[in-house]
């Protein structure tokens, strides 16, 4: 199928980039954690409202979302960015390094504030030609994976319902001008579980009076092992570890108590839920056989990131006519978790991945969520220019 993207929108997003570079830079050097965007919530309602859009802020606590009405009716397309920071002390060295000690953009979400920030105006000054309407979401608390529940339960998937969704991630450890858009799974879904193993306590010495809890819980973890091995199809990827555990009091004592947490990564719901499911079966089993008990407390993060197929080949169209088709590869999938995810679940869509590699002469770049790491500001161009394009031809189009 062509494309009729307008390679003026590409012209359009390069002649944008020192607007782009500021507001980054701005956001860069004033960090701000899950739920505590206000700065940044400010600056970005400010230029949603200089640039003519309806602007609702609070949304989601610290969320905000801006709506550009086109000039006839048509379908509402939804693009979501991330506005938080990590409470990581920045050690790039880079003159607009941050200014607040603890915190640090090192996951990309200032350039995903700033691309938004670029695609609005740029859509906005195309608005008497546009079908439809954009609604953009900054959203926060991406990296504590709660931000869009929040914006999701303060009615940002309501009045207008979004018939589309995109988003992006910009990736350090990917070349700039190449991209990762992909049809059906592309990130994993993510879960804490904690456990907790109850026995009954007694002197060492007399075993027989109590319920050992460590045997109970080294029983029960040797069991784990199985759920992924043999219990889910060996094609479907899973992860099961359990990287914590503590219990008994003394050398002498039988334990009562032993805890223990873990994560879980799978890319399908369903084989999240048949994992959590064994789970149970497994401690029930177990602590039935030795007369103890268990808590099994699932912390859900987000789920698997699934993108629509027909939305993945119509971001992968427009990607390919501005990066070129040898650019846009359809993996790898990481087991890395995103909340856009909750968002793609209610509404089909696709979010994809634009490299940002960094050039450290000749250093390998450093991996999102390290205190050095860094990318490459050409990216922002690139992703304006996508989205903006991914937006206007589905609202011009009416489908993918
Ligand atoms: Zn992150
Ligand atoms: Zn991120």
């Amino acid at each position: 199928m062509t494309s009729s993207f307008d390679p003026a929108l590409a012209v359009a997003a390069q002649e944008m980039m020192g607007q782009l570079v500021a507001w980054r830079r701005d956001l860069h050097r004033h960090p701000e954690l899950a739920f505590q965007e206000h700065r940044t919530a400010g600056l970005v309602a400010g230029s949603l409202a200089q640039l003519g859009l309806e602007v609702q802020t609070g949304v989601g606590q610290t969320g905000v979302v801006g709506i550009l009405e086109g000039a006839r009716p048509g379908p509402t397309v939804l693009l979501r960015f991330d506005m938080d920071a990590l409470p990581i002390n920045e050690e790039t060295g880079l003159t607009y390094k941050s200014e607040v000690a603890g915190k640090m953009h090192a996951c990309g979400h200032d350039a995903h504030t700033a691309i938004g920030l670029g695609v609005a105006t740029l859509l906005a000054s195309r608005q008497d030609d546009l079908p439809g309407r954009v609604k953009f979401m900054f959203q926060p608390a991406e990296e504590i994976a709660g931000g869009a529940r929040a914006m999701i339960a303060d009615g940002v998937l309501e009045t207008p319902v979004p018939d589309a969704a995109f988003g992006l991630h910009v990736w350090s450890m990917t070349a700039v001008g190449q991209a990762v858009v992909k049809g059906g799974p592309l990130w994993a879904s993510a879960d804490k579980f904690d456990v907790e193993i109850t026995g009954r306590g007694a002197h060492g010495a007399l075993p027989h009076q109590g319920v050992d809890a460590i045997v109970v819980a080294a029983h029960a973890i040797t069991q784990l092992q199985t759920v992924v091995s043999r219990s889910i199809d060996p094609l479907e990827p899973a992860v099961l570890s359990i990287g914590e555990i503590s219990g008994g009091s003394a050398f002498n004592v039988i334990a009562e108590r032993v805890m223990f947490s873990g994560t879980l990564r799978t890319f399908d719901q369903a084989v999240r839920e048949l994992i959590i499911q064994r789970m149970h079966k497994v401690f029930g089993g177990v602590c039935a056989a030795f007369g103890a008990s268990y808590a099994l407390d699932i912390s859900f993060h987000a789920p698997p990131l699934v993108n629509d197929p027909d939305a993945a080949e119509h971001v992968r169209r427009i990607a390919a006519e501005i990066l070129g088709a040898d650019a846009v590869a359809d993996g790898p999938m990481l087991t890395v978790a995103e909340d856009m995810a909750e968002i793609l679940n209610r509404v089909p869509g696709c979010f994809f991945v634009l490299g940002a590699m960094p050039d450290r002469n000749g250093l390998p770049a450093e991996p999102h969520h390290s205190p050095r790491f860094e990318i490459d500001e050409q990216v922002m161009p690139l992703g304006v220019a996508i989205l903006a394009g991914v937006a206007e031809e589905y609202l011009r189009r009416r489908r993918w």
